[in-house]
């Protein structure tokens, strides 16, 4: 549709189901116009503005921040080709150079017929299926031995992956197909854990619970859930809010997605109980942009639970009111970091603010906000529904209960495993069908966190074992890499995702990450001096003690890791 024949009546007919037409609606407004009108022309933009009493200019601000808006026309069907580090290790880039090749476009070309175009993207998260792409709204994967002409014909959608380990609590009801219905997860025990708050336990006591469990936040900061509830229940406030991060985006981790599109009515489940733990009568849900099945089941499984009487007002006969509204991401890794996330709620671009203050007294719009990640909050599910004593039967004393760990790469058999913390990684490899090869190194915790040596097998995976032998367990990343590889090139993708997804608010990142990444580059070409690797450290030390957020504290994490478990990686003119 061309400008002159813009009609925006759709988009006032779709605000009007809003119920507001506050600033928060304008990244929902923009995905939504996107979808009506092809692409975001000036036109579309001045409509949205004026609609929702913001400026055009930080709505073109905000247009230009997410990638997967676009100002400008695009081929109809975007073919998204992942080469972030384990999707490039598995051939991502070659997949990327022959799909192009297959429709006769570069990357960011449309097709002559307007019907493809091919776009290179950082991760989606499904490295389980690496190497992948999103074909429009389809993720596909194990390209490397698949045509493209066949797979953009006929795409093969994909489904959770592999789900393996023992004991299987949060993943119970995870399989490949539809995630169970309404009444399958009642009957299963579903909304026990909501049930048992609201007729035995008062708001505190549910707080209670979770801190006897010794919950630790999921996400990677392991933070302890209870004092988080505690905090954001505290004070007074006008209102408090929970909200849920599914901007899952660290590059090698997927096991949120297998959560939400598997078992989402415990994530609903786990968002309830927060609300009402910490005086909370509305929840954000807030999913990737890239996880378009995920936000599609969600979506679903909201309005059923509303229907049903689980969310809403006098929730199961209670006078608890709760309701849950799911927000989209629209490409942005930083949104994962919590403040910037909220951010992106309030529709605004996804920079992270200062802290203090922290969300729990000064979060979204303002108010107390328990901001919790979706693993944690299924964990929280499980608490309420099995008791603090069933959850601290298997683990650690100091890390109880199981975790999900993402286990990629080099592997006979990748995918989500749950396990007892404490098992050691050594039996979790084995589990997983062993390594495919000689082991060179694992990728602990994602692109934020460090490499480690074949010894690392050896450690057990809990809180305590990682922090005792000084690496990060995160939100459970484990990326086998075998030693056919070459290390450098997995630094070299890694700095390229942080100079990619830096989000420039702050020099020491926006320009670190830059020149870290030319660095390693010259690692690669063998046109490294000794006056870069001083650079490089200078750039780290840099980053980790000035930047504002923790993507630029771990930026140079895992190169510095990796340089000093293998110092001859980056030598002075080595090639
Ligand atoms: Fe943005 Fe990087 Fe600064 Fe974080 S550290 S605010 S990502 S520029």
């Amino acid at each position: 549709m061309t400008p002159s024949t813009l009609d925006p009546q759709p988009l006032h007919d779709w605000l009007a189901l809003q119920g507001s037409a506050d600033r928060s609606r304008l990244l929902p407004m923009l995905i939504e116009a996107q979808r009506l009108y092809g692409y975001l022309s000036e036109q579309v933009l001045a409509a949205v503005g004026q609609t929702l009493r913001v400026p055009l200019a930080e709505v073109h601000g905000v247009v230009r921040f997410y990638t997967l808006l676009y100002d400008r026309p695009t081929g109809r069907t975007i073919v998204r080709v992942c080469t972030s580090p384990r999707c490039a290790q598995a051939g991502g880039e070659q997949v990327l150079r022959d799909v192009c090749l297959a429709l006769g476009v570069q990357p960011g070309e449309p097709t002559s017929d307007w019907a493809f175009e091919v776009e290179e993207v950082a991760c989606l998260c499904l490295c389980d299926h690496a190497p992948a792409a999103l074909l429009g709204d389809v993720p596909v994967g194990h390209l490397q031995a698949v045509k493209p002409e066949f797979w953009l014909a006929q795409p093969q959608e994909i489904g959770l992956g592999h789900i393996g380990g023992s004991p299987r609590r949060l993943t119970a009801r995870c399989h490949e197909g539809a995630p169970a219905g309404l009444s399958e997860y009642v009957a299963s025990g579903g909304f026990s854990g909501l049930e048992r708050a609201l007729r035995s336990l008062s708001p505190a006591g549910v707080i209670e619970v979770i801190e006897a469990s010794g919950l630790e936040g999921r996400g990677g900061a392991a933070f302890p859930t209870g004092q988080k509830w505690s905090l954001a229940a505290s004070g007074e406030a006008r209102r408090r809010y929970v909200v849920c991060n599914g901007d899952e985006s660290e590059p090698g981790t997927f096991k949120d997605r297998v959560l939400l599109e598997g078992d989402p009515w415990a994530v609903l489940e786990g968002m309830a109980i927060a609300g009402y733990a910490i005086g909370a009568e509305r929840g954000y849900l807030y999913i990737r942009g890239e996880y378009p099945r995920a936000q599609r089941i969600l979506q679903k499984a909201i309005r059923e639970a509303q229907q049903a009487g689980y969310l809403g007002e006098n929730i199961l006969g209670s006078d608890f009111h709760f309701e849950i509204e799911l927000r989209s991401g629209a490409g942005a890794y930083i949104c994962g970091e919590e403040t910037a996330l909220l951010e992106s709620i309030e529709g605004k671009r996804g920079l992270p603010r200062l802290k203090p203050p922290y969300p729990v007294t000064d979060g979204l719009f303002g108010q107390p906000t328990a901001i919790n990640n979706v693993e944690t909050l299924c964990t929280a599910t499980w608490i309420l529904s099995q008791g603090v004593e069933a959850f601290r039967s298997v683990g650690t004393p100091d890390s109880p209960g199981t975790k999900l760990f993402c286990l990629s790469g080099d592997v006979a058999l990748p995918g989500t495993y749950e396990v007892a913390f404490g098992t050691p990684l050594r039996e979790l490899v084995a589990t997983a069908g062993g390594v495919a090869g000689e082991l060179q190194a694992v990728l602990l915790g994602g692109a934020a966190g460090a490499f480690a040596g074949p010894e690392v097998l050896e450690l057990p995976l809990s809180y305590e074992g990682f922090r005792q032998a000084g690496l990060p367990l995160g939100s459970g990343v484990l990326m086998v890499i075998n030693a056919e590889r070459d290390l450098r090139q997995t630094c070299w993708h890694l700095s390229r995702f942080f100079a990619h997804e830096s989000c420039g608010k702050c020099f020491p990142c926006q320009l670190g990450t830059q020149r870290q990444m030319e660095i390693i580059r010259r690692g690669i070409e063998g046109t490294l001096t000794a006056g870069d690797l001083e650079a490089l450290d200078d750039v780290a030390y840099t980053m980790t003690q000035t930047s504002i957020c923790g993507l630029g504290v771990t930026a140079s994490s895992a190169i510095e890791s990796a340089r000093k478990r293998w110092p001859e990686l980056f030598r002075p003119g080595a090639a």
